[in-house]
């Protein structure tokens, strides 16, 4: 384990992340976040909802949907999806497209 420069997480009340200033969480935090839960979709989402209530609260001019998303939605998407910047490649893990909902 490498020891992270800095703690990618959000300053509130604007919910940038700290460090790069994206849009929280970004792109780091979510790789940080998936490898953390190994794509366990349900305990991300778990977590994340954690922020999501906060968040309602506190970001102004994005509808619930778009913070919903934003917060949550990308937990069940494949990493690839953020992978367009900064080429790190992670190892190749396929997702898991089926849903085990028990
Ligand atoms: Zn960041």
């Amino acid at each position: 384990m490498t020891d992270y420069p800095a703690m990618h997480g959000p300053s509130r009340p604007d919910w940038n992340c700290l460090v790069c200033g994206e849009p929280w969480p970004c792109l780091v935090r979510k790789r940080q976040l998936k490898e953390l839960c190994q794509c366990n979709v349900r305990a991300l989402e778990r977590y994340m909802s954690e922020y999501l209530r906060d968040a309602h609260q506190e970001i102004d001019g994005q509808s619930t949907a778009e913070i919903t998303e934003r917060f949550v939605g990308w937990c069940s998407k494949p990493l690839e999806v953020w992978l367009t910047q900064g080429s790190k490649p992670i190892d190749s893990e396929a997702p898991t497209s089926q849903e085990t909902s028990r």
